[in-house]
């Protein structure tokens, strides 16, 4: 059965497209459908936009037997308060590289809470099934903030981020690495429990 991810993310595609390959689900992206325009994300929480993207793929799609994943992540910071949170794609603004974004966290918790720099990922998963049963799922990593990026692997904070238990950053770590211990290695791996359950 397909499994249809309702994000333009490339990185997060290629994650899921990792995590799935032992399985008998196919993933299939969002921008296979050159039509298809991400939704505004403005829910006030990961539940909320996670479940604006999955309706938004859902609608689009034509063949609705397969599951359509919402897929809203973030990370949140202990000293600033918790945010970039749902905010975390758009930190420095409408379409922040995340060179951009990485940059201004750095400056904010210099700025704000130098000491307080315990963080966590958030991977929050909303599946809309092929009979419009919901499932949520959500999963945490624990971690801090580093002072200076390291790394070129992952994506977004990942070149700022060190998991717990780590004295390197999420981008030193192998992609089988990161699966492992990531938020949304832990998502996948709980929603693929639920759908062979
Ligand atoms: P979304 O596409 O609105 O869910 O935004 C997700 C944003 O959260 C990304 O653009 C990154 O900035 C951040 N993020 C989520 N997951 C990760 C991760 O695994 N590594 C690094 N940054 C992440």
């Amino acid at each position: 059965m397909d499994i249809w991810l309702a994000t333009l993310n490339k990185n997060k595609v290629k994650e899921f497209r990792d995590l799935f390959k032992s399985t008998d689900y196919t993933i299939r992206a969002a921008s296979e459908l050159d039509f298809y325009k991400a939704p505004k994300e403005d829910g006030d929480s990961f539940v909320a936009n996670a479940l604006i993207k999955a309706k938004s793929l859902k609608a689009a799609i034509s063949n609705k037997d397969c599951w359509v994943v919402g897929e809203d992540s973030g990370l949140e910071v202990e000293g600033l308060n918790g945010l970039p949170g749902i905010h975390s794609a758009r930190y420095a603004g409408e379409n922040a590289l995340d060179i951009q974004n990485n940059d201004k966290l750095v400056k904010m918790l210099g700025l704000r809470s130098p000491q307080n720099r315990k963080a966590r990922y958030w991977c929050q998963i909303v599946a809309i099934g092929p009979n419009n049963q919901e499932l949520e799922i959500g999963a945490p990593c624990n971690g801090l903030i580093g002072v200076t990026p390291k790394g070129s692997g992952g994506f977004g904070y990942d070149p700022l981020f060190i998991p717990e238990g780590f004295e390197k950053t999420m981008a030193e770590l192998l992609p089988a690495e990161k699966h492992e211990i990531s938020h949304r290695g832990k998502a996948a791996r709980e929603f693929l429990n639920k759908l062979t359950s």
